[in-house]
């Protein structure tokens, strides 16, 4: 499951600029141990901290944080996003999507810039 990291992130307190680009890796405060500078990285989707080696992803950081198992981490997560996580994955995938029609009307203005200018000039009538 793609689950986006920040949401949960957040919940523990943890506040980084959301990632656009997806494999892009930033450094944050660990939600895990306790700490002042950050050792751990995120692309949004997966969590890596080098200081207490924690290794996952929106799940496997739940069931740490909350001591569950794994039914119990998605029920926990649901909770978080505030809705089911087949509506998130939707919605997820739906921003990939949307950005094919921007294409579209990009090149559905460049071809009316076609019209001829000369159009706009009326004849002289009665001479
Ligand atoms: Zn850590």
């Amino acid at each position: 499951m793609d689950l986006p990291l920040t949401p949960v992130l957040e919940h523990y307190g943890i506040f980084f600029e959301p990632i656009m680009q997806h494999g892009r890796w930033t450094t944050i405060l660990c939600p895990v141990h306790e700490e002042d500078r950050p050792s751990a990285r995120t692309n949004g989707y997966g969590l890596m901290c080098h200081a207490c080696g924690f290794k996952g992803d929106a799940i496997a950081l739940a069931r740490r944080k909350e001591d569950l198992d794994y039914a119990g981490a998605l029920r926990f997560l649901e909770g978080v996003y505030g809705r089911s996580l087949d509506q998130v994955q939707r919605e997820h995938q739906g921003i990939a999507r949307r950005e094919v029609p921007h294409r579209r009307t990009r090149t559905h203005r460049r071809n009316h810039r076609t019209t001829s200018p000369r159009v706009r000039r009326r004849p002289l009538s009665g001479t």
